[in-house]
């Protein structure tokens, strides 16, 4: 039977490290600042941006928190970032996506300075990325890395099939997993024979948004089986793009979801606002 790999728990260690962190810092006189901006009503995006502001307040980050409302103007939502870039007291700055249709969401996230990039989205961290130079890595992909590290997965040489290209997720884990010397296939809805693609793989990562669409007989015996998706299923019950209990007759070590990669997201902003934080200082 398959490890489950626990994120909560590599979540919860990583916090707690984070939060000595920032008592370290503290002694120094600098508090870690994380500007969340939330734009509008989006039910789900209220209930991530309290959960950032949760885990900012445990971990003794400073958390400032700008709610504007749908109708705010793009020129306004660029000033209040131009404002924040050039606030001392400010190390990460979060616009939450997605953005009312009436702003251009790749203008406001390349005016955040890249300095400040804590999410990762920025053109320059993105190019950073692409040529094996990382500064600000994007959260869940880098949240991934670590669990990866954490289980003693050593990627050199592995083949790793990632099934979903997306800017947040899939392209950017494609691009840390060669960093780390394995071979990768990035797979999406135009892909041919996605299943013998998955059935290649030693490392499975899905990020596609479909419930349970990798199918657990496409996992090959021994393999790791990294679940990004976040599917509601009903009223209450929440799956991930794999067929997770078949999977786990497989695999070797497969994350839940809920559990496996979601706490790892929040984790890495707060990793990449204290390390952003630290550059002010050097330590
Ligand atoms: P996107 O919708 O941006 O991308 C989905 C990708 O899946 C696309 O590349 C798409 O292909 C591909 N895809 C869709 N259908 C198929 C299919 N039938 N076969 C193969 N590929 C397919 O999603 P995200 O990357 O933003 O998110 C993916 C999932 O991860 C979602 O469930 C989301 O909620 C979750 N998520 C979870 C996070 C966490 O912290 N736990 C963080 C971010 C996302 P194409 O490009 O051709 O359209």
């Amino acid at each position: 039977m398959a490890q489950i790999i626990d994120g909560k728990a590599i979540a919860s260690k990583i916090r707690n490290e984070l939060t000595e962190t920032v008592k370290e810092l503290s002694k120094k006189g600098i508090t870690p600042g994380l500007a969340v901006v939330l734009v509008g009503e989006d039910p789900a995006s209220k209930v991530y941006v309290s959960m950032k502001e949760k885990a900012c307040a445990a971990a003794g980050i400073f958390s400032d928190e700008h709610k504007l409302p749908a109708e705010t103007s793009e020129a306004d939502l660029l000033a209040l970032i131009d404002k924040l870039n050039n606030d001392p007291k400010i190390h990460g700055i979060l616009v939450q996506l997605p953005l009312p249709k009436h702003i251009n969401s790749e203008k406001v996230l390349e005016a955040i300075s890249p300095k400040k990039d804590v999410d990762g989205f920025h053109p320059y961290n993105v190019g950073r990325l692409v040529v094996g130079k990382p500064t600000f890595q994007a959260c869940t992909p880098y949240g991934i890395m670590v669990m990866l590290k954490e289980i003693g997965v050593d990627l050199t040489g592995k083949e790793v099939v990632i099934v979903g290209r997306s800017n947040i997720v899939g392209k950017p884990v494609a691009l840390m997993c060669l960093q780390q010397n394995a071979t990768v296939t990035i797979c999406h809805s135009k892909t041919k024979n996605l299943a013998e693609k998955v059935k290649s793989a030693d490392i499975v990562i899905a990020a596609v948004g479909v419930p349970e669409m990798v199918k657990g007989d496409w996992i090959k015996d021994g393999a790791v089986v990294i679940d990004v998706g976040v599917n509601r299923v009903g009223e209450k019950k929440l799956v991930g793009d794999v067929e997770y209990e078949k999977a786990a007759q497989h695999a070797s070590a497969i994350t839940p979801v809920p559990g496996g990669v979601g706490p790892m997201t929040i984790t890495m902003l707060l990793y990449n606002t204290v390390e952003s934080a630290k550059k002010c200082c050097c330590i």
